[in-house]
């Protein structure tokens, strides 16, 4: 799949069952979209989305990866 901040080639590392989409981004690093959050993100222009990113990075604390989360727009 495509990364959708970096528009390059990413993997799509989305476990089943779960509500949202893991991505894994040679560029970007492995990031969450929430299920809630992922119309708003697929929406949102590519600075958006990297802001979006950058500052769930800054509150991901000892999380795996950050989580994108409406909050983050
Ligand atoms: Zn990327």
């Amino acid at each position: 799949m495509q990364c959708l901040v970096c528009a390059g080639e990413a993997r799509d590392l989305t476990p089943p069952n779960f509500d949202g989409h893991v991505i894994g981004c040679p560029r970007c690093g492995n990031y969450e979209i929430l299920g809630a959050t992922w119309d708003i993100f697929q929406n949102a222009s590519q600075p958006e989305r990297a802001a979006a990113l950058s500052k769930a990075a800054s509150l991901q604390g000892v999380a795996r990866w950050p989580t994108i989360k409406n909050i983050n727009f």
